[in-house]
C-alpha cells in the first residue's frame, strides 16, 4: 500500500530508514576474506534462509552456514524433510564478515539491505526464514518505521508478505539456540517454530485487494440510506458490525473533545467511512444502529468506542459481541503485538497504513490523559480512508479469530 501523504504534509518523523546506504558507508568488505558473499544453495523447495552474517568458517570457505550454527540448522531441518543446501537459498543480512564476529550494526544492515531484497526478488521464494534480529531488521525494518522489538516478539509468527509473494517466518538464530543449551525449552521452541513455518510451504498466499480500495466515503442521503438499510436488514437477520472512531484524543471527558470520523464494516469486503459532526437525521439513525441489540458489534478495544459513544453521543452501545484486541490477547499474549496495526501485518501482510497518520493522533501533551491530538490537521479523505481500513481490518480479524479461539478452547478441554 502506498503512503497517504506527500513529505510536505508529514510531521517530523525519523528519516533514518530512508537514507540510501551502500558498501561505501558500510566498509565491511575491506576487512574479510570473502567480501560480498553471494547467496548459495539450490533452493529446490523455494525456501530463502536469511541468517545474520558470515562467521569465521563461512568467511574462510566463502559459503553461508557451514560453521557450527549452520551444521546445527542443517541437522534440525533434515528430519523435517529439508536439505539445507539443496532446498534453500542461503544468505546473510550482511554479506561480509564483521570483525571478531560482532553483531552487525544498524548502518551495516541497512547498507546491505538492497542486496538482500534484490536477491529475494530474483529467487522469488515461497517461504522466507529470518534467523535472528539482524535478519528481521534487514528484511522487515524498512517497512516498519517504529522499533521492531526483539526477535522474541516476532518469533512464532508466520505472515504473508504481499511485496515478495511469500510467507515470512522470523525465528531465533541457531547460534542463540546453541548458546541456550542449559535451557532445553529454547531448542524445543525453535524446532516447533521451524516446523510450523515449513508447513506454510503448502499453504496458498491469500489474495487481498488493496484495503484503501475497499473504503467508501459516504455522507448525506447515501449515509442515511446505508444506515436505514442496515436497521431494516437487522429485523430479519443478525448482522455483525465492526465499527471504529477517530477522535480528538484518547479520552473524551475534557470539554471540547469530539468524534471526528467513524467507519462501519459488516461484510469484510467494503467499509463505509463518514465524517462527524453528523446532521440530526443521520445522527438519529447512527444512534439507533448503536443501540440495536440485533446488530452485533465488534471493535478493537471496545472500551474506547463504548466510552466515546457514551460520553459524546449519550448512547449505551448494545450488542457488543467481540473485541478483536481481547481475541489477539487470547491467541498470543506477547507484549507489543495485540495492537490493530501489528495484527494487520501478521494476519494480512498489511504494512504501514497507519505510520503517516499516527503522529497526528499522538497527544499534544503526553502527560495529560485528556489531552487533544492533531487529528483535525489530517486531510479529510485521508482520515476517512484510514478510519475505513481500521474497521475493515477489525472485521476480518474477528472473523479469523473466532475459529482459532474455538480451537484453543477445545484443546484446553481435552
Ligand atoms: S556487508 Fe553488504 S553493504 Fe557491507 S560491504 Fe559487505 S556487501 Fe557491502
Amino acid at each position: 500500500m502506498q503512503g497517504f501523504f506527500d513529505d510536505s504534509e508529514l510531521p517530523t518523523v525519523s528519516k533514518r530508514k530512508s537514507k540510501k546506504l551502500s558498501c561505501l558507508q558500510c566498509k565491511l568488505y575491506s576487512d574479510c576474506i570473502s567480501p560480498r558473499m553471494l547467496p548459495s544453495g539450490d533452493g529446490k523447495k523455494g525456501i530463502y534462509v536469511l541468517a545474520e552474517a558470515p562467521g569465521r568458517t563461512e568467511d574462510e570457505e566463502g559459503v553461508q552456514l557451514v560453521g557450527k550454527a549452520g551444521t546445527f540448522l542443517k541437522d534440525m531441518l533434515a528430519p523435517m524433510g529439508v536439505v539445507l543446501d539443496r532446498d534453500c537459498i542461503k544468505d546473510n543480512a550482511v554479506r561480509c564478515r564483521p570483525p571478531k564476529n560482532r553483531t552487525p550494526s544498524d548502518i551495516e544492515i541497512e547498507s546491505c539491505r538492497l542486496n538482500i531484497l534484490e536477491s529475494v526478488e530474483k529467487y522469488a521464494p515461497k517461504l522466507i526464514l529470518l534467523f535472528g534480529a539482524p535478519a528481521l531488521e534487514s528484511f522487515v525494518g524498512a517497512r516498519f518505521k517504529k522499533a521492531l522489538g526483539g526477535i522474541s516478539k516476532w518469533r512464532g509468527i508466520v505472515f504473508p508478505d504481499r511485496t515478495y509473494n511469500a510467507w515470512v517466518a522470523p525465528l531465533f538464530h541457531p547460534s542463540f539456540v546453541m548458546r541456550s543449551e542449559k535451557k532445553p525449552v529454547i531448542k524445543k521452541i525453535f524446532g516447533d517454530d521451524v516446523q510450523a513455518a515449513l508447513e506454510y510451504l503448502s499453504v496458498p498466499l491469500p489474495q487481498i485487494q488493496d484495503e484503501a480500495d475497499c473504503v467508501r466515503i459516504v455522507e448525506g442521503f447515501a449515509l442515511e440510506t446505508l444506515l436505514s438499510g442496515l436497521l431494516e436488514r437487522s429485523k430479519n437477520e443478525k448482522i455483525k458490525l465492526a465499527f471504529d472512531y477517530e477522535t480528538t484524543g484518547k479520552k473524551p471527558h475534557a470539554p471540547g473533545h469530539e468524534i471526528v470520523a467513524a467507519s462501519l464494516c459488516w461484510d469484510g469486503e467494503t467499509s463505509y467511512a463518514f465524517k462527524f459532526p453528523l446532521r440530526e437525521d443521520e445522527l438519529t439513525l447512527f444512534k439507533r444502529v448503536l443501540r440495536s441489540p440485533r446488530i452485533a458489534k465488534t471493535a478493537h478495544n471496545i472500551k474506547f468506542e463504548d466510552t466515546w459513544s457514551s460520553v459524546i453521543l449519550g448512547v449505551k452501545v448494545a450488542g457488543w459481541e467481540w473485541c478483536s484486541m481481547q481475541g489477539s490477547h487470547i491467541i498470543n499474549n506477547k507484549p507489543g503485538i495485540t495492537g490493530l496495526k501489528f495484527q494487520a501485518i501478521i494476519n494480512f501482510g498489511l504494512f504501514g497504513y497507519a505510520e503517516e497518520i499516527e503522529p497526528f493522533l499522538e497527544s499534544i501533551d503526553p502527560k495529560n490523559a485528556n489531552s487533544f491530538n492533531r487529528v483535525k490537521e489530517i486531510p479529510e479523505k485521508k482520515l476517512l480512508t484510514y478510519c475505513g481500513i481500521d474497521s475493515l481490518v477489525q472485521y476480518r480479524l474477528a472473523l479469523k479469530q473466532g475459529p482459532k479461539i474455538a480451537d484453543i478452547a477445545r484443546s484446553q478441554r481435552m
